[in-house]
């Protein structure tokens, strides 16, 4: 049994200043300390803390430990996509994806080992939750990808929770990894630069409005009516697009901030004329804008590509009802790591990584 309690990745800032003070008699500073040489600098080994006295040090090594991610495998798309596989803890597998784009990139994440939510778009939801992931298992993801990221001469600048899982269905581990990934003493980034995406759970969102963690947030929609959307989305059984969007129109945005909907384009089947008008109708007076995420079938779920031409058609429709509204082209789809196709041939897939590429 891992003592997770040694695990300084586990630890948000006021917990390990509360450690720190409580254990160890060390100043609220060390703790500071402590987390710009773990966060900011990417240092773990005591020794090269040397602006920390050697007696603190020495006890500090001898209690914590600093869990390394282990890359199962790591395959690069010619698009510059790289698709990692990531052994957690008790041998399972979780995939996260360095998303390239033409100016940035973007580091996906996985929240669970499988998922419970079964979208019929998406292979993991075949596979049912085997568990969610702790915040260190998150944050080794981060850490991972941040060390291999030198191989390339690269770094990414956002970070999206849309790998394997319903991230706030794993709230606690999700949150917490959050915390870190934008205090100012972990690794700084911007609330805006991390999103974390849900297929809905109203209840979730709604806590997640009302705690005070900061996060941009996606939400996927995928249908126009209860009727589709429950064929394709089963969560939408429990918590119905009403409730949804009024969960969406309460959320707390910032000035100049939206909620991403993510409109995954199944064609024939969430795509029509009508489809597209209600969209619209329904987005209206809410704080968002819509992704476009046109559906991979190299997945093999069943469900089709819409037309190119189409895509586009849906988007200048929303445009001139004054959405904003993107596209999202998958990338990486020689080595599966496209929207809809994250799979590895054993254990699991994963949602549709974003693409940030606004179509003109
Ligand atoms: S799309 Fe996301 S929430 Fe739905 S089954 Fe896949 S991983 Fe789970």
């Amino acid at each position: 049994m891992v003592d997770t309690s040694r695990d300084f990745f586990n630890y948000s800032y006021s917990e390990l200043v509360e450690l720190l003070e409580r254990d160890f008699g060390a100043t609220k500073f060390r703790a500071t300390q402590l987390f710009e040489w773990v966060y900011r600098k990417g240092v773990t080994d005591f020794d090269q803390m040397t602006n920390i006295s050697r007696e603190l040090r020495e006890k500090l090594a001898a209690f914590f430990t600093f869990p390394k991610a282990r890359i199962h495998d790591r395959r690069v798309s010619s698009d510059g996509t790289r698709k990692y596989l990531f052994e957690v803890e008790g041998g399972d597998l979780v995939e996260s994806v360095m998303i390239k784009q033409p100016n940035r990139m973007t580091l996906c994440v996985s929240s669970q080992v499988g998922c419970a939510m079964g979208c019929k778009f998406c292979r993991t939801g075949t596979m049912g939750l085997k568990r969610s992931l702790s915040t260190s298992e998150i944050l080794r993801q981060v850490n991972g990808v941040i060390e291999d990221a030198r191989n390339f001469g690269d770094s990414f600048q956002n970070i999206v929770f849309m790998g394997m899982g319903e991230p706030l269905h794993n709230f606690d581990g999700v949150t917490r990894a959050v915390r870190n990934l934008t205090d100012r003493f972990g690794y700084g980034m911007s609330p805006r630069k991390v999103t974390v995406s849900t297929v809905g759970l109203v209840p979730a969102i709604r806590r997640l409005a009302s705690s005070d963690v900061s996060v941009s947030l996606a939400v996927s929609l995928n249908a126009t009516t209860d009727e589709v959307r429950s064929k394709v989305m089963p969560i939408n059984e429990r918590f119905n697009i009403e409730e949804l969007l009024a969960a969406v129109k309460d959320f707390p945005v910032g000035p100049r901030k939206k909620v991403t909907m993510e409109y995954v384009m199944l064609g024939g089947l969430n795509d029509t004329e009508d489809d597209m008008r209600r969209l619209a109708r329904l987005m209206r007076g809410l704080p968002v804008k819509v992704n476009l995420i046109p559906y991979n079938d190299n997945a093999g779920l069943g469900f089709n590509t819409p037309a190119r031409d189409w895509v586009f058609t849906w988007q200048r429709y929303l445009n001139s009802q004054g959405l904003q509204a993107f596209i999202r082209w998958s990338k990486g789809a020689d080595i599966a790591a496209a929207c809809g196709q994250l799979a590895t041939e054993s254990k699991k897939v994963s949602r549709f990584p974003v693409v940030d590429q606004a179509a003109a």
